[in-house]
């Protein structure tokens, strides 16, 4: 077991041996498995929606926050049904996702 942060509010436990990640974000509280972990760099995110579309599971939403360039940029939500494709990853213009398996 090994834990994490992927992000300041967001706590991973892995469980190698089972190909699984328990994530918690704790600002939000919401806490879910996943079989992929998937970082967005908001500052690079442009929000133009590439990986919204391309995504077959919905995953990706777009935040109404903005970043620093006053974009929104895009967050994953429902997590759970992730399936570590990495599409988003690929079609991304700006390489602003990283999926890890
Ligand atoms: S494809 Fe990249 S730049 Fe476009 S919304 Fe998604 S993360 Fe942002
Ligand atoms: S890795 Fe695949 S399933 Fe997961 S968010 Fe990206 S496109 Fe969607």
């Amino acid at each position: 077991m090994i834990l994490q942060w992927l992000a300041p509010c967001v706590a991973v436990i892995k469980f190698p041996e089972f190909n699984m990640n328990y994530l918690t974000n704790i600002s939000s509280g919401e806490r879910y498995f996943s079989v992929a972990e998937i970082k967005i760099d908001i500052q690079r995110c442009k929000g133009c929606e590439l990986c919204i579309g391309i995504c077959p599971k919905k995953v990706i939403k777009l935040s109404d926050k903005f970043n620093k360039k006053g974009l929104h940029y895009v967050r994953p939500e429902n997590m759970e049904n992730c399936t570590g494709c990495a599409l988003c990853a690929i079609v991304c213009p700006d390489v602003a996702i990283t999926v890890k398996k």
